[in-house]
Formats: C-alpha cells, sequence, structure tokens
C-alpha cells in the first residue's frame, strides 16, 4: 500500500528538519565543549568563556570580555592583578545617592606607566589600563621612539555637577562617581614631559602623539573630551567610562 505523495513529501521534510536540529545540536555543543574545556585549543584571547587579559592582542572578543570585567568587580580586580597594575583595595566610599566611589582602590601603576596615587573605580581603572597598553604605549614607540614612564592626572573622584562652557549644569558629572578621569600629560622614558596645554596645538611629533592618544582612547572609554572639544578641556583628556559613545 503506497501512503498519498503529499503525505509522504510532509513526512520527509519533517525528517531532514529533525536531521537538521540533530546536527545542529552536536555542532553548538562540540562548539561549546571546545572553548569551555580547560585544555581548550581556543588562545584565551579568542575565547569569550575566558576572563580578560589586559596585556593579549585585541581581538574582536576583547570587548566582550571588557564589558564583563567591567560589569564585575572581582574580574575587574583580577584582570588588573594579572596585567600588573598596582590598584590596593579600598572600602567604598559611600556619600549619598549622587556621590560615592563602589569598587574603589588606590591607583598607582599601569601595566607599566606609573600614575600619581589616585583613589578611583575598577572600572576606570581598567579602562585606563587597556588605554595605557593597546594605545599609549605603541603610540609613544612609533611616533616619539620611547616609552611612557608616567600618566600625568588632576583627579577621578569629585562630588560635584556637570561644568559646561556656559556655566554649570544641573547634571551631576561622571566624577561624582569615579567614572571618569583627567589625564593632563605624559613623563617619557628619555626624560620629557609633554602636556596638553602646551603641546597639543604646537605641529610636529609630540602632538602627533597626543592627538593619536586622544582618538585612540574612544577604542577604550564611551565619552572622551579634549582641546578639540571646548576651552574647559584646554589642558586635559576627560576620559569617561559609561555614556553616549561622545568623542572630540
Ligand atoms: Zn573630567
Amino acid at each position: 500500500m503506497t501512503e498519498p505523495s503529499g503525505r509522504r513529501r510532509v513526512l520527509h521534510l519533517a525528517a531532514s528538519f529533525f536531521s537538521l536540529l540533530v546536527f545542529l545540536f552536536f555542532v553548538c555543543a562540540g562548539g561549546y565543549w571546545l572553548l569551555a574545556h580547560p585544555q581548550s585549543p581556543v588562545p584565551t584571547h579568542w575565547n569569550p568563556l575566558r576572563g580578560l587579559n589586559v596585556t593579549a592582542p585585541v581581538t574582536p572578543v576583547t570587548v566582550f570580555q571588557m564589558n564583563r570585567a567591567l560589569a564585575d568587580e572581582t574580574q575587574c580586580r583580577a584582570a588588573l592583578s594579572q596585567a600588573g597594575a598596582a590598584f590596593t583595595e579600598m572600602e567604598d566610599l559611600v556619600v549619598d545617592q549622587n556621590c560615592g566611589i563602589a569598587g574603589r582602590g588606590l591607583l598607582s601603576r599601569l601595566v607599566t606607566a606609573d600614575i600619581r596615587g589616585v583613589e578611583t573605580r575598577c572600572s576606570t581603572t581598567l579602562r585606563l589600563a587597556m588605554w595605557e597598553h593597546h594605545v599609549v604605549q605603541p603610540a609613544a614607540r612609533d611616533i616619539l621612539g620611547t616609552d611612557v614612564r608616567a600618566l600625568r592626572h588632576i583627579g577621578s573622584y569629585n562630588c560635584r555637577r556637570m561644568r559646561t562652557a556656559q556655566g554649570t549644569n544641573n547634571g551631576w558629572s561622571s566624577h561624582a562617581t569615579a567614572d571618569s578621569i583627567d589625564i593632563i600629560g605624559v613623563d617619557l622614558g628619555d626624560g620629557r614631559t609633554l602636556s596638553l596645554i602646551d603641546d597639543w596645538a604646537t605641529p610636529g611629533p609630540q602632538a602627533d602623539f597626543l592627538h593619536r592618544i586622544g582618538r585612540g582612547a574612544c577604542d577604550w572609554f564611551r565619552v572622551v573630551l579634549g582641546p578639540n572639544f571646548n576651552r574647559l578641556h584646554a589642558d586635559h583628556f576627560h576620559l569617561q567610562g559609561p555614556g553616549w559613545g561622545y568623542c572630540r
């Protein structure tokens, strides 16, 4: 007895679909196993299931790994200590609903550059470490033929409202939660000191270096404001973690 051909076609289609599901299941399970296995052959910096390694080459997986570390203080501190950063744990600073420092620490060294001791958040420190290692040091080697010995800053935490070119705005500054840090220049390995106020606008390698690290900060911070933005930022880069993706 033969079945009506229409019904046979439906059965055939259902069987094909089921085989495809089984096939996809094994592909996914195999892929997951390949990533999750402790001896996974997939390098850490290509493996989305692994933690961030600050000094590993940047891959399409890096920002995903960084975002996870930014959201988890334990992962954030682990990534910093693995990278050799000096970020001494401190008790959270609780002031009120507008001001305070969660994930607080005392930062005094990034991956290789020093920084004058500054109280800030782990997330701000992690972004700064990524910027130092992947933007600042390579730019110094390429353009100036030396390395950066120290980053110069004028503070991170400051319980205040936003400042605008017109005056003070009603909103609270990201500095009120230490989600930003202001960088005014660098000390180089060869003894030179560069500052935004003196070197930004004078054409030459020093300005090229400052412009490149300003643009490159946008890869690791969501809001970057510098001398091109307004006169309030003539002497520093405002590097801010959370925000709307504004880069000037
Ligand atoms: Zn600022």
